[in-house]
């Protein structure tokens, strides 16, 4: 018997993740106020049909225990619906009978009263697929019905059921489950099952399911029989196309040092295993997120790359869903992101400076792990201002935009003097100016640090003097600005000439109004 069958809740205390969902049903049970019809929306397999029958076992059960809100899973009733033999639950699949001829043979037996429990229940399954005739009738009897009769209907799509019908129900939107509880009921199950399994291919199966009990348990039997009960990381990867999780943090550790050579083996590599791209795609997009978020918080000016690397990953996505060519969308997507470091970097001295990062790195590489190559990476930036001598060693109010890109300020220090205009050095004394409210917010600390930062990279020990300003000009902040909105052009540019406007055009004659492309600016 298929684990989802087997281990499908036969109780609403046995359901997995929907305690909103439930609490509502146990009240409405305890308090016998009931609609005529209700909705389960969610996508598939967090269990729309499950609290559906749940619900019509609830109702008829004849030893209903109202205290602990529970069936009672061994009177008649009960049985019947736990063996699928229950003539008062009709269940439909809108999906295969959608039209006014199914819909119409169905409500004729309404009228009829139950023949065992208190209610009759209709749960329709895919309602949305119903034709515009079936829901016109399916609304004629939800407006009034006999009081014997509750409608439920489960969907994965709710924006498509007519509003009249949706006014008329009490809808529950079922969310997806998390990775932690599903994790827990693998475990549990595997444990009562005798399998025997790693962590990690547990998690993987987890990872897979994307919230969906169902699935996770689909994906369970499939590894069993394929593992004979025995399952690892190794096997599950094979299995579903899977890489560990190690190899996005090294495909984006080559995008970020501009490796061309090594991100195209790695895109090599993927196409030779037959990953799953979709899951390389959900793994990227989560990867950005999280360095994302954590720049930010540091204060770190590489985040507008970011925000443009996840842009190309999840426009590729899009690209995919509606191509089909989830392997061609993923390695546009990851060459985007070099196209983009190679242009925007080359011009600046970060060029040379990446390649002798790049040496060092392999060195590492092979004595460091892959969770330690981050830091290794940021490490070495570090130590490569000190190696790197400024030929400069005094400031000027021309190279301080420069210099300013490569101190190791961070945080508020960073924020503040970021946004202040380098007026001019005289003797050992920097003079800044700046709008109010930034000028004027500047601590000791602040200063401290900046004076430490420039000392780093070699700069003698300056006094800085802030004066406040209505406007100030030339600020690192604004110099990033106009390098955001060329890039963003570019990015435009780049859509534009893309291949999926060119298909657009070819396949349907669409000219593209290009004033009419807006890239939305997370940033702004
Ligand atoms: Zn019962």
């Amino acid at each position: 018997m298929a684990l989802a069958n087997k281990y499908r809740p036969k109780s609403f205390s046995e359901v997995i993740g929907q305690d909103n969902a439930v609490l509502a049903l146990r009240n409405i049970i305890k308090n016998q106020n009931f609609h005529n019809g209700y909705i389960f929306s969610g996508t598939r397999g967090v269990g729309k049909t499950t609290l559906g029958r749940l619900f019509t076992k609830a109702l008829n059960c004849t030893n209903y225990d109202f205290e602990n809100g529970d069936t009672c899973n061994v009177c008649s009733n009960c049985e019947a619906i736990q063996k699928n033999a229950n003539l008062d639950l009709i269940e439909i699949d809108a999906a295969s009978r959608r039209g006014i001829d199914d819909m119409r043979e169905m409500l004729e037996s309404v009228q009829y009263r139950p023949s065992q429990g208190k209610y009759k229940v209709y749960l329709i399954d895919e309602v949305h697929m119903l034709t515009t005739e079936s829901f016109n009738a399916l609304l004629k009897t939800l407006e009034e019905p006999p009081n014997h009769v509750i409608f439920m209907m489960a969907t994965t799509e709710t924006h498509k059921i007519p509003k009249t019908i949706v006014s008329r129900c009490l809808q529950f939107n079922l969310k997806l489950v998390t990775d932690e509880l599903i994790k827990k009921n693998i475990n549990k199950i595997f444990k009562e099952e005798n399998v025997s399994s790693d962590d990690k291919s547990i998690d993987l199966l987890v990872e897979l399911a994307k919230g969906s009990v169902r699935d996770s348990l689909t994906l369970s039997d499939q590894a069993i029989s394929h593992c004979d009960g025995n399952l690892t990381e190794e096997s599950i990867s094979k299995l579903h196309g899977v890489l560990d999780l190690s190899s996005t943090t090294k495909l984006f550790d080559a995008i970020f040092q501009n490796d061309v050579a090594t991100v195209v083996e790695e895109l090599k590599r993927y196409k030779s295993l037959d990953v799953n791209y979709e899951i390389l795609f959900d793994r990227s997009l989560g990867f950005l997120h999280e360095k994302i978020i954590n720049s930010t918080l540091s204060g770190d000016h590489t985040t507008q790359d970011l925000h443009l690397y996840y842009q190309f990953f999840s426009n590729g996505l899009v690209d995919a869903k509606h191509t089909d060519k989830t392997k061609d969308c993923f390695d546009i997507s990851v060459l985007r992101c070099l196209t983009f470091s190679d242009e925007a970097k080359s011009g600046s001295k970060k060029k040379s400076k990446l390649k002798e990062t790049k040496i060092t790195k392999s060195q590492a590489n092979s004595e460091e792990k892959d969770n330690q190559k981050k830091e290794i990476i940021f490490n070495e930036e570090s130590e490569e201002n000190f190696k790197e001598p400024i030929e400069e060693k005094k400031l000027t109010p021309t190279n301080w935009l420069e210099v300013f890109d490569k101190t190791d300020l961070v945080g508020p220090s960073r924020a503040f003097f970021s946004n202040l205009q380098l007026q001019k050095v005289e003797e050992d004394t920097i003079y800044f100016v700046g709008a109010e409210m930034f000028a004027d917010r500047i601590n000791g600390e602040n200063v401290q640090n900046l004076i430490d930062s420039l000392k780093r990279l070699n700069f003698p020990e300056y006094k800085v003097e802030i004066e406040s300003t209505e406007k100030a000009k030339n600020t690192p902040s604004s110099k990033w600005e106009q390098q955001r909105k060329k890039d963003i052009e570019k990015f435009k540019k780049e859509i534009i000439n893309s291949e999926l406007l060119a298909n657009l055009k070819n396949n349907y004659g669409e000219d593209i109004d290009e004033d009419k492309i807006i890239v939305i600016d997370h940033e702004e």
